[in-house]
């Protein structure tokens, strides 16, 4: 049993650590309206990046849970209880769901913390709000969209209606398991369809907990499940499945590749991806204030530790001014410096995995060794604490063809790129694989305009960096994905478009 809901949240880390004392975690998946391991009783260790102890025992399921969880879902679509509920009832149970997530704030973003090192005070007000207002803004809006009627000859109707697609299985990552997972569920169970939630292996402690707040909501068995496990097992099986209609994923360019082969080589059915990017930040000289300018930059590159996907990694900066910014963003970094995550003072966590940390430690290297120049951080910290902490380092003198800047280090690892010309930056900006965000600074409003149009990224941010709510798009260009998270478009992805002709005789 997990402890009451708290009416206070705590306010330091004694208060946080006393409340992780308190928890009881959830380490099996959810299938079928019951949580359960593994069918093989195969568990993999869940350890906490705050300081490499064993937090739970989580069931390592396979294939064999992965037909387990289809067949569920899909008796639960084929049965209607769901899927031909009318969406003003969908809506009121995923309301429900929402504020049960609400009431459950401290416990959730505690798991969330623990298991993946972000700051509490960032998961606090940050991924569990964000997650509230996905849930509920997508339920809000299910029961407003209308079909459409085409513009027949007078004895004809022809209708065009949305259908749920059926089965959707749900592939997520670590960085913000929760939000991740809202920006997926949301939609697809609004529009009736029946879902697996696969969360990282990194990373799944709330997606358990969901669970069980989703049952609790009153959403019926088999319409909503969890499988935790390793993306080469169940990721892998759900992916090849031949009844599984509809795969949606956000994570790694390479896995997204791989997921479209999975599709091919199985059943077609409709892959939707939101992948990685390595987005320009492109700073003028005449932006209207570069301490902001600085300021928002900083926390582009060290906000949740740099694992972010529209991290602004790459810092296109007009070279007159190139010197005083990188003053003012070193200054700016001063209130990003490494701290205990369960501290709500904290800005910067720890990073996920000793993996992720070597791999940021080795593009650290990397970038000495192309010829940057390091100007800030560049080393592990508060290895005392048994937790995988970095500071948040700044290259000089990047050229956009090193590593640092062309791959996605996916840590706090910032490139500082100059340029002389409009075009030039523009050139440099799109120079690239990805293309999820990008920002712009500039007093010049045809400046503002010309290069927002020019670049090629699903995002783009004037004066300001990774601005946007709900109502608006979100998702990349080029080998950033495809499809689009968040507002009615998100719709797009789970609804299949069916023309119905009918002549009156
Ligand atoms: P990842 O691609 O390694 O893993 C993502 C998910 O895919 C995990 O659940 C993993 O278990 C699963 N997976 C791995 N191999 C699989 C396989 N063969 N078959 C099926 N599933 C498999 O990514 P990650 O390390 O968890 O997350 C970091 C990446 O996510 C970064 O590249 C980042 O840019 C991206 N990301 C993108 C967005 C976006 O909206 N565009 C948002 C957040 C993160």
């Amino acid at each position: 049993m997990n402890p009451p809901e708290r009416s206070t949240t705590p306010t330091d880390q004694a208060g946080w650590q006393a409340l992780a004392a308190q928890l009881t975690l959830e380490g099996r998946g959810y299938v079928d309206g019951a949580y359960q391991w593994a069918s093989s009783n195969e568990t993999f260790a869940c350890i906490s990046p705050v300081n490499g102890r064993e937090l739970a025992q989580i069931a390592s399921c396979d294939q064999a849970d992965a037909e387990l969880a289809v067949a569920a879902a899909r008796k639960a679509f084929e049965s209607g209880i769901w899927s031909q509920l009318a969406p003003a009832k969908r809506k009121d149970f995923l309301l429900r769901f929402a504020d049960l997530i609400a009431a459950h704030a401290d416990e959730l973003a505690l798991l969330e913390t623990l298991d993946m090192g972000k700051p509490i005070g960032h998961a606090r007000t940050v991924d569990v709000p964000a997650t509230v207002r996905a849930i509920r803004w997508t339920a809000e809006a299910i029961d407003k969209v209308y079909g459409e009627l085409a513009a027949t000859p007078h004895n004809q109707i022809g209708m065009i209606s949305r259908e749920p697609m059926g089965v959707v299985a749900a592939i997520v990552p670590w960085n913000f398991p929760m939000i991740m997972a809202s920006w997926k569920i949301a939609p697809a169970l609004a529009t009736g369809n029946s879902v697996i939630l696969k969360p990282s292996e990194k990373s799944p402690l709330t997606a358990i907990r969901l669970a069980a707040l989703a049952e609790q909501a009153g959403i019926p068995a088999g319409v909503f499940n969890v499988l935790p496990g390793y993306g080469h097992t169940v990721g892998q099986a759900l992916a090849l499945h031949m009844d599984v209609d509809c795969l949606v994923f956000t994570g790694s360019t390479n896995v997204a590749k791989q997921l479209m082969i999975y599709a091919g080589q199985s059943n077609m059915k409709r892959v939707w991806l939101e992948a990685g990017g390595k987005s320009p930040n492109i700073v003028f000289a005449d932006a209207p204030d570069l301490k902001k300018a600085a300021a928002e930059a900083a926390s582009a590159i060290a906000f949740n530790q740099g694992e972010v996907c529209t991290a602004g990694s790459r810092l296109l900066v007009e070279e007159s001014i190139r010197a005083e910014f990188i003053g003012l963003i070193r200054e700016a970094l001063k209130t990003w410096r490494p701290g205990h995550p369960l501290d709500p003072e904290t800005t910067c966590g720890a990073i996920v995995d000793q993996a992720q940390l070597d791999r940021i430690i080795e593009y650290i290297g990397i970038g000495q060794s192309e010829g940057a120049t390091l100007v800030e951080g560049g080393k592990r910290v508060m290895e005392d604490t048994g937790g995988l902490f970095v500071q948040p380092t700044v290259f000089d003198g990047v050229k956009n063809g090193m590593r640092i800047a062309s791959e996605e280090i996916f840590g706090p690892v910032l490139s500082v790129i100059g340029f002389r010309t409009t075009e030039e930056a523009i050139n440099i900006a799109n120079d690239s694989i990805y293309g999820l965000a990008a920002a712009v600074w500039t007093s010049n409003i045809n400046t503002a305009y010309r290069v927002a149009k020019a670049l090629r990224a699903g995002s783009v941010w004037i004066n300001h960096y990774d601005g946007g709510d709900m109502t608006a798009p979100f998702g990349g260009f080029r080998q950033s994905g495809n499809g689009r998270d968040k507002s009615l478009h998100a719709f797009d992805k789970y609804t299949e478009i069916k023309a119905t002709w009918l002549v009156i005789e």
